[in-house]
């Protein structure tokens, strides 16, 4: 793992006045470009040869400068690197930057400095890692089942290193378990038990709340022990089985899928903010303790609240998530925050500019 000494040594030949943010042009590149604008800071995309037309063609959401490759491996390459250091730029990680450029490489290989702590990318890309912090955290979490022998309520069933929900089943003992799992082996999605996750299957309504967490800025929060807490929004991801009522009176198997198509916006009721801001806070104090300086910038938790249990995490996202595009124009909550419009890429660029003003870049970078 490149240590964070050595990224800190990079980033202190950086020329302050002219720092840039950086990013690979898909996933929630236009929100952070926007962002870097709005905040006056110049911006790099990374982009593919081929979708640099269109990516061109946002005059408020493009980068100031474009570097093209023919694959996002390319941004491990030497001269990449060193294009991007020279430019000043510190990268902001999203979905498809941990996908295409793969977090053992991150972690390894890319010596730029990045926004956050890029220990958080080692603590969630093992869903059994990630399963400790959440314990650690001490929020509800759903049980996990070692042995398919074991299922005696309905489970989900998740493949490691599944993206988006996809190839997920619901079993409800262990026989419907093994003959789903039999059809996935077939299939060559999976093969042995260890490439899957056996989780209880919790019944209840679905929030994912994007956070923000600013270490340099003052505690707003008691429990948080230092540091500024904000909620910038609330999604719901739009999966197929969602639309499943659409097969009535058959169920057909097709829509039992859980593969993200996209989100919507949600709010929760109001006295059930003091949850999710309650359960953020332990999740961050954890976060210190497992890894320090712990988490930085946005997250958001995968929540369902079960009208018997409460709020249910099932799962952490340590990095700007995709329904924060819904509001690039400030949410509901960003209001109670911000007297103008905050989107999520625009909040990183506004602690990327305080900590130069405050001389504490170093306190937000990894
Ligand atoms: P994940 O890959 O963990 O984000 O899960 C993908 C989707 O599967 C979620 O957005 C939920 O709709 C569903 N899901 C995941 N875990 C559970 C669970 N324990 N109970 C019910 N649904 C779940």
């Amino acid at each position: 793992m490149i240590p964070r000494e050595r990224i800190l040594s990079v980033l202190s030949k950086y020329d302050e006045s002219d720092v840039k943010i950086g990013t690979i042009c898909s996933h929630s590149s236009l929100q952070i470009f926007n962002g870097a604008r709005r905040e006056g800071l110049r911006s790099v995309g990374i982009v593919l040869r081929e979708n640099k037309p269109y990516y061109e063609s946002f005059p408020r959401a493009s980068p100031d400068i474009f570097i093209e490759v023919d694959s996002y491996g390319d941004l491990l390459s030497e001269e990449t690197q060193e294009e991007l250091i020279s430019e000043n730029v510190i990268m902001i990680p999203h979905g498809s930057f941990v996908e295409y450029v793969g977090s053992e490489n991150i972690l390894e290989r890319f010596g730029v400095p990045m926004f956050g702590n890029r220990l958080t990318l080692y603590w969630e890309g093992d869903r059994r890692r990630q399963r400790k912090w959440l314990e650690d955290a001490g929020v509800p979490t759903p049980r996990i089942y070692r042995s398919p022998e074991d299922i005696d309520r309905p489970v989900i069933v998740k493949l490691h290193g599944a993206k988006g929900g996809k190839g997920y089943f619901k079993a409800s003992s262990p026989e419907e378990f093994y003959e789903k799992f039999s059809e996935l082996k077939e299939r060559g999605l999976v093969g042995s038990l260890e490439d899957v996750v056996i989780e209880e299957f919790i019944v209840g309504v679905r929030f994912y709340p994007h956070f923000f967490f600013s270490p340099i800025e003052s505690e707003n929060i008691a429990d948080l022990e230092g540091g500024r807490l904000e909620l910038l929004g609330i999604d719901r991801r739009l999966e197929v089985i969602d639309e499943i009522h659409r097969g009535l009176p058959d169920l057909m198997e097709d829509f039992m899928d859980y593969t993200v198509t996209g989100n919507i916006p949600v709010i929760v009721r109001e006295k059930y903010l003091v949850d999710l801001l309650r359960d953020a806070v332990k999740i961050i104090s954890s976060s210190r303790r497992l890894f320090y300086p712990g988490l930085i910038g946005p997250f958001c938790m995968e929540m369902i609240y079960n009208p018997s249990r409460g709020f249910i995490t099932f799962e952490v996202s340590t990095r700007i998530v995709a329904g924060t595009n819904l509001y690039t124009d400030g949410s509901p909550y960003s209001y109670y925050y911000y007297d103008e419009p905050m989107s999520m890429g625009r909040r990183i660029a506004r602690e990327i500019k305080e900590a130069v003003k405050s001389g504490s870049l170093h306190k937000i970078i990894y």
